[in-house]
């Protein structure tokens, strides 16, 4: 098939839809690094930043992905053959977990079927066993992309509290970061990681590492992995040479002011809202397609389920990349697909950053055709169902 004429409608889990002011602060001049245009941007950005993490603790930014962030988390606050705990609620931490054993650290998953959150009571148990203290991080993927299921981010810390432990608590909350409620200080979190290109609506290329006041002391204290252009020390000197170890990604500082100044619009708690609100109209129609038994969601407990994405599972006989592809080609919508050992068993649908109710109901009404075009044997009243999780949500 041939791509038609019209717009690509992009709604997989990153990277998202760029605004067009976005865009446009993409393509800001080149300008000194060290100047003071560039100081205001930065320090707008660095400025910006505390309240979406909620916290008062130091702000790191790397020309990095997702990946280069997991990786400064990692080597700023341990060294090698130090112990972490990850509970694997997805292929993200999976995937998380074996880059800190490449890196010399011992490493113990707390495994699940990827389709549940770790229970907390878990990660206590396995807490209070390590009466030696070998255990210095947990790990923990608060929305995991690939598997859709987002984990409760309090109850792990107290867990961590209720075992005495000294454990830092990590957290990658590259997807769930202004979609779904986070607050780093008040919940406890020592570490957090999250990238440019998910609910940020900033081009991938830049990544960002939150650290409190524990992970910190550890990384003063010379306690890390070898590496150099991670390491906070330097990036704590006054200069914007020491601050992005280099010449900063000037284009992306001036990208995510703007976006940072476009949640500050309606603010943080409306943009959280309205992901809720997209959530519930695309698990409405889930709910509704899943009723034959055919579809179902990845992710078994509706209190777990993702405010940013939503993997569906297919038949173990039936190719989901079968749904993606029509999708794209007949009908120009682009979603994501199963990841690793999930290819071909689910898709993803991405809601998150810079969409609204039109663009869900869009995506919505064209895995509806797809589903009719394929003769796929789905429930009746998924658009009816979503129409109605929109009038049934305050605001
Ligand atoms: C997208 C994503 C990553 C990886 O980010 P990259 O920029 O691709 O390195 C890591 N963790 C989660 C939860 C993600 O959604």
């Amino acid at each position: 098939m041939k791509r038609l004429l019209g717009p690509e409608f992009l709604m997989i889990p990153g990277p998202t839809s760029l605004p067009d002011r976005v865009r446009t602060a993409m393509s800001s001049p080149a300008m000194d690094f060290s100047g003071e245009a560039f100081a205001a941007l930065a320090e707008r950005a660095f400025r910006g930043l505390k309240p979406i993490f909620r916290t008062e603790g130091e702000i790191f930014l790397y020309a990095a992905n997702g990946h280069g962030a997991w990786e400064a988390a990692l080597a700023n606050c341990l060294q090698p053959g130090e112990t972490v705990l990850v509970p694997e609620t997805g292929l993200f931490a999976r995937v998380w977990r074996q880059m800190a054993a490449d890196l010399g650290l011992e490493t113990q998953a707390v495994e699940t079927d990827w389709r549940h959150a770790v229970a907390p009571e878990r990660i206590e148990a396995i807490l209070r066993d390590d009466t030696a203290g070998r255990i210095k991080a947990v790990m923990v993927v608060h929305t995991d992309t690939a598997a859709s299921v987002c984990s409760d981010l309090r109850g792990v810390r107290a867990a961590i509290d209720a075992a005495g432990h000294p454990a830092l608590l990590m957290v990658d909350a590259i997807a769930s970061l202004c979609t779904t409620d986070f607050a780093m200080d008040d919940w406890g979190i020592d570490v957090t990681v999250a990238a440019a290109q998910k609910a940020l609506m900033v081009p991938p290329g830049l990544s960002i590492v939150a650290a409190g006041p524990k992970a910190l002391e550890r990384c003063q204290a010379g306690r890390h992995l070898p590496g150099s252009y991670w390491m906070w020390q330097a990036r704590l000197g006054k200069l914007l040479y020491q601050r992005f170890c280099g010449t900063a990604p000037i284009q992306h500082v001036a990208a995510l002011g703007e976006a940072l100044a476009m949640i500050e619009e309606p603010g943080l708690p409306a943009v959280i809202e309205q992901h809720r609100r997209l959530a519930a109209m695309v698990q409405a129609a889930v709910e509704r397609w899943g009723s034959t038994g055919f579809l179902e969601f990845n992710a078994l407990v509706p209190a777990e389920r993702a405010a940013s994405v939503t993997s569906v599972r297919v038949p173990g006989d039936f190719d989901a990349e079968r749904i993606r592809d029509h999708a794209r080609l007949r009908y120009g919508l682009t979603i994501g697909g199963g990841l690793g050992p999930l290819k071909g068993q689910i898709f993803r649908i991405g809601h998150m950053g810079f969409l609204n109710e039109a663009y869900v109901l869009g995506a919505l009404g064209v895995l509806q055709a797809t589903f009719r075009d394929l003769g796929l044997p789905v429930g009746d009243g998924a658009l009816e169902a979503a129409i109605a999780a929109t009038t049934a949500s305050p605001g």
